[in-house]
């Protein structure tokens, strides 16, 4: 490998740097095709406090192990840096004198605003930042409507997606010529992995999210359609996190599934689309991340996140399928959908504490913590976002349970107080004589009661 030293301010045709963020892999990858293209290449992670810090300690782990994986990949040479974006990028495209920055663009407002930054910092050094690509199938704001406006409601959407259509993946790499640390270069900055107690992650990497996509497509696809409401059956990919990260591009995903022709890849594919779905509706509407979609939804009252919001995040609400999925969340850094959906409602509409405080405690402790999906996922959940579910629908913890665990085994898998109740009764402890006997709590509200509590609330906000 040829040493990249070079004086600040000026450049050597021939080197480039590839920042990486949300597309830590080496397939499949354009920006990087983009950079082999400049010559030599500088893999560069920026850890970045502004988004460092807010991270819970799950995402933070999974991170650092998938960073570490693609560190491996690349012989060891990826350079991790600590710092300011602007600062650091541009310190080190000055440090390996290299004319161009290659990115896969953000879509989201921090990252858009970011990269503007680095973008204007770079060309006072006369460099340029270059965005090849983005996490998504279509990029965020190119799906528009007959009138030239984006969509507001995913079924439209879904459908000019579709006829959109996606480009083929990008080629396989070849013969990269990587740069790396020790050539001018002292990028091992890397942060101390945080203790996780007991909480286990999937493994990370590109290798890993590749064979688990194979696992699933030989056994789980098929199924999926039916499969996918099912929190007791392992029935979806659990690959949230690698699309998170980008060690698998959907892109990749949904060329296999064309040669797929079973309904399990039909509704796979729609699962994809809403993904692409709520990054454009942030895209379109940065502001939806933080505020009601729908601002009419903001006058509902609620309560203040007390007790019964820890009890609530802790998996302490007497409700079986609710608390089981709050401590899945807390054991394994994840939910299934269904779930997701039912504990959420139940925080917005049987508790009455606002879905901003729920998206905030998703956001700390799952391992594929999304800003667009998770946000928009609850305001959907609470009436107030896209294409809503009308908040007159609430969900009801214990038909919901009994109907999507029916033999009540994903209740007993996270809630050891009630391992000794058999078959669905698990769902109504209440109504079994020794429901109690091993320490699990009483209901602490009454299902109906606050369903009629929220539905009046709501009756006088249209009013
Ligand atoms: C309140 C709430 C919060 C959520 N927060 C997040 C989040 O932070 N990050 C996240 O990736 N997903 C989030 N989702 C969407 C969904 O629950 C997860 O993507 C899914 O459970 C991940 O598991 P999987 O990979 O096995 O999904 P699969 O069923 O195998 O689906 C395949 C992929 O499609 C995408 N997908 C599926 N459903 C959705 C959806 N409703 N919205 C957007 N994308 C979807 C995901 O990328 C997923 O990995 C949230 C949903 C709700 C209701």
């Amino acid at each position: 490998m040829t040493a990249a030293r070079s004086t600040s301010g000026s450049t050597r045709d021939g080197t480039a740097v590839l920042w990486f963020r949300r597309d830590l892999r080496l397939h499949d990858h354009p920006a990087l095709l983009a950079a082999a293209r400049d010559g030599e290449v500088l893999p560069l992670f920026v850890v970045d406090p502004a988004l460092w810090g807010p991270s819970g300690d799950v995402r933070r782990a999974y991170l650092l192990r998938s960073l570490r994986a693609l560190d491996a990949d690349l012989g060891g040479r990826l350079v991790v840096e600590h710092g300011e974006p602007a600062e650091v990028v541009r310190r080190l495209a000055q440090r390996v004198g290299a004319r161009r920055v290659h990115v896969s663009a953000d879509a989201g407002p921090y990252g858009r605003r970011r990269d503007d930054a680095v973008a204007t910092a770079l060309a006072e050094d006369r460099r340029e930042l270059v965005r090849t690509g983005t996490p998504y199938a279509i990029g965020p704001g190119t799906i528009l409507n007959g009138s030239g406006r984006p969509f507001q409601v995913f079924t439209p959407f879904s459908r000019a997606w579709s006829e959109h259509g996606w480009p083929a993946p990008a080629d396989p790499p070849g013969d990269v010529r990587w740069l790396g640390e020790g050539e001018g270069v002292d990028g091992r900055h890397w942060p101390a992995e945080p203790d996780l107690g007991d909480l286990t992650l999937p493994e990370a990497g590109e290798e890993a999210a590749h064979d688990r996509w194979q696992e699933f497509l030989e056994h789980g696809l098929a199924d999926y359609g039916e499969e996918r409401d099912r929190p007791d059956h392992d029935g979806t990919s659990q690959l949230s996190h690698a699309l998170k990260w980008g060690e698998l591009h959907p892109r990749t995903l949904l060329a296999d599934l064309r040669r797929q022709r079973s309904d399990g890849a039909r509704t796979y594919r729609t699962e994809l689309c809403w993904r692409d779905f709520y990054a454009d509706v942030l895209w379109n509407r940065p502001d939806s991340a933080r505020e009601y979609y729908k601002p009419q939804l903001a006058g509902l009252r609620y309560a203040d996140p007390g007790e019964a919001f820890t009890a609530w995040a802790q998996g302490r609400t007497g409700y079986p399928v609710v608390d089981a999925g709050m401590r899945q969340l807390r054991s394994v850094g994840w939910v299934h959908n269904r779930v997701r959906m039912i504990v959420a409602s139940f925080l917005v509409k049987d508790l009455h504490v606002e879905w901003r405080h729920g998206a905030r405690e998703f956001m700390h402790r799952l391992r594929d913590g999304d800003l667009a999906s998770n946000n928009h996922g609850w305001q959907w959940v609470a009436g107030s976002g896209t294409d809503a579910s009308p908040f007159f629908r609430v969900f009801n913890p214990v038909t919901q349970g009994q109907r999507f665990d029916p033999q009540g085994d994903y209740v007993r898998r996270y809630v050891p107080e009630l391992r000794h109740v058999p078959g669905r009764a698990v769902h109504t402890p209440w109504d079994v004589a020794d429901g109690y006997a091993h320490g699990y709590p009483e209901r602490i509200v009454d299902h109906a009661h606050e369903r009629r509590v929220a539905l009046d609330d709501y009756a006088r906000v249209k009013g």
